[in-house]
């Protein structure tokens, strides 16, 4: 039996096994024995052996972790659910029974997930048809769960919210039909027929967001920061990068990592696509739904942009080099200037690619017309991409080739300023910047005096 050493959405090991107390075996003898590890990640099971029992310790409360409280059941199972790589066709029903049943446990606990579950003998039972279906689904099960449900497009979408309510609960699901709205209109479909926002607001310090196929998690704290009008937006801003992963990723999603192989890194160089375009997307798609004005993209902007010119790794490494290494690094600031970040600089690609295209054709196509054909062509029949599959597909909306992005700011190390400059300028956005006392970029976005004829 195996324990997954990393999770979806974080390309980087995990070491989940370093959270397990115990692993016991019962044997038909009823006698229980401790499991020997075969490898750090996986445990002999002998013959005798009817039944596997672990202890996990689950505390830590982020949007990828397992945590228990007094008032909160929260689920990954890719931190904890121990599976067998040569038997992954195999389904799990997961029984909630013994802490529903306990008698210090309050009644009234409600269950979001995206698992399909049924009621057994009083306590929910939650089915998933395989070991990457089962990773892939979190739970909150809480007896203090707000909920509310909007449907598009025949879909539903739940919302769930655990801690701090926002301060205009109705606003927040009004925005969240805004992009939920524009985001399917760009893909033409959505992938699966429920979706699931799953919030954890507590009053500590949290930002996080991790994608699922068939939900999210996000979590976000302390109490004051989602109460407060920034932190709301912040909210909105990875609720909408979330749902865009739900094409871009779990559906459109790089070869290496489809199927997830749980037993070891599965280093990819497209992270720029992964993390890079959904970062651009989700954002433009909050400009698109009308959640924030052209400043306020423009804001958005500035902030990713601040963060491309002040780091330098971006000029000695490739952000699909880069991409490769998130698994040795990628989530720590680590040597200063060795490496470029995947959101950063492939959200900076990607507008580049999307104002190449729109100027390409005169505006009738987009950046979001390849992401579209990338999820009919290879997303809805489940086939991997390849950097040369993402490129062909750009290429052929472009009409043109795009080798000179793809080598200067995917593979390369070439300094993009000037094109960024230009790029924003067909946009009708003045892009300057300028040295602080510390030395480090300011970056004004704004839109142009004049309009370019
Ligand atoms: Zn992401």
């Amino acid at each position: 039996m195996h324990l997954p050493v990393w999770r979806p959405g974080r390309y980087e090991l995990g070491n989940f096994a370093q959270y397990l107390m115990s692993v016991e075996g019962v044997q038909s003898d009823g006698e229980r024995i401790t499991l020997q590890k075969s490898d750090l990640h996986a445990w002999h099971v002998p013959a005798s052996v009817q039944e596997v029992s672990w202890v996990f310790h689950a505390d830590i409360l982020n949007a990828g972790s397992t945590c228990v409280e007094s008032d909160l059941f929260y689920v990954n199972p890719v931190n904890c659910m121990m599976f067998d790589p040569l038997r992954e066709h195999l389904g799990y029903s997961i029984s909630l029974s013994d802490l529903m049943l306990a008698p210090d446990i309050p009644q009234g606990w409600a269950l979001a997930t995206a698992l399909p579950w049924t009621i057994s003998q009083g306590h929910p039972v939650l089915e998933a048809r395989d070991v990457q279906h089962v990773m892939d689904c979190p739970w909150i099960a809480s007896p203090n769960l707000w909920h509310d449900v909007y449907r598009e497009q025949d879909i539903d979408f739940h919302m769930w919210i655990h801690g701090t309510m926002p301060k205009d609960p109705h606003q927040f699901v009004a925005d969240h039909v805004a992009f939920t709205r524009a985001q399917i209109a760009a893909f033409g479909s959505f992938p699966t027929s429920e979706y699931h926002f799953l919030y954890l607001f507590p009053d500590r310090e949290v930002r996080h967001g991790v994608e699922h196929e068939d939900s999210t998690v996000i979590a976000l704290g302390p109490a004051s920061r989602v109460k407060s009008p920034e932190g709301n937006l912040e909210i909105l801003g990875i609720a909408s990068h979330e749902l865009y992963h739900a094409w871009n990723v779990k559906r459109i999603r790089p070869s290496e990592w489809l199927p997830y192989d749980f037993t070891g890194p599965c280093p990819s160089q497209l992270g720029y696509i992964a993390e890079g375009v959904t970062t651009y997307m989700g954002d433009l798609f909050l400009f698109e739904a009308g959640i924030v004005d052209l400043k306020g993209w423009c804001d958005l902007m500035t902030g990713l942009l601040e963060r491309h010119v002040n780091n330098p790794g971006r000029l000695n490494m490739s952000v699909a080099a880069s991409s490769y290494d998130t698994w040795l690094d990628g989530y720590k600031p680590g040597v200063p200037g060795r490496k470029g970040s995947i959101y950063v600089e492939g959200a900076v690609l990607a507008f580049l690619c999307d104002v190449r295209i729109m100027s390409c054709t005169d505006g009738q196509h987009s950046l979001s017309t390849a992401m579209k054909l990338l999820w009919d062509r290879f997303g809805k029949p489940r086939h991997g991409i390849t950097a040369d599959d993402y490129w062909q597909t750009l290429e052929e909306v472009a009409g043109e080739s795009l080798h000179d992005l793809r080598a200067s700011w995917a593979e390369g190390t070439e300094d993009s300023w000037k094109a960024l400059v230009d790029g924003m300028r067909t946009q009708g956005l003045a892009l300057s910047r300028a040295r602080d006392a510390q030395g480090l970029f300011r970056v004004v976005l704004e839109p142009l005096t004049s309009y370019p004829a």
